[in-house]
């Protein structure tokens, strides 16, 4: 997900609009997502605008990615559509890249993969639920509450009235 700088740089435009489809990379997957409950299942999308505001270049964009996981409650396999919006300052200086909100580049391009991933992987939900009220599983025997009723969870019931 580069951002071609050409139109801005000779003059043609103030504002570049940007739009980007595209798999998420394996290596990605690897490192950003290592360790999260998830599967993309899907393209990642990135839509936003560039601007020019004399001297420097601001960057908003909205990026979402539909990925399997499962209810953190039940552990049905579930879909989710992952979003984030973000707000960065392109600049090239490089002792900006570890800088909240900004981005580093250095020539005619700028590479948005690393925070929008990052983004992404922070904006993915710790404890999914396949719907609001799921009434997950018996921690006795592990009866799926949402279908079915066990014993336990009918005495339960009955204490709390
Ligand atoms: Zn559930
Ligand atoms: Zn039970």
């Amino acid at each position: 997900m580069k951002i071609d700088l050409t139109p801005i740089l000779n003059g043609e435009v103030k504002e570049l609009p940007f739009t980007f489809t595209e798999n998420v990379p394996a290596e990605t997957l690897e490192s950003r997502f290592k360790g999260l409950d998830m599967a993309p299942d899907g393209d990642v999308t990135v839509s936003g605008k560039l601007t020019d505001i004399s001297g420097y270049y601001e960057i908003s964009l909205d990026a979402s990615l539909r990925c399997a996981t499962h209810c953190a409650r039940c552990g049905k396999e579930m879909n989710t559509v992952c979003t984030c919006s973000l707000r960065l300052i392109a600049s090239k200086d490089a002792e900006r890249a570890e800088d909240e909100g900004y981005i580093v580049y250095s020539d005619r391009e700028i590479e948005l993969d690393g925070p929008v991933y990052e983004e992404l992987s922070i904006s993915f939900p710790s404890k999914p639920l396949c719907k609001e009220d799921c009434r997950g599983l018996c921690p006795v025997c592990g009866a799926d509450l949402n279908t079915e009723s066990c014993e336990h969870s009918e005495k339960e019931e009955k204490d709390t009235l």
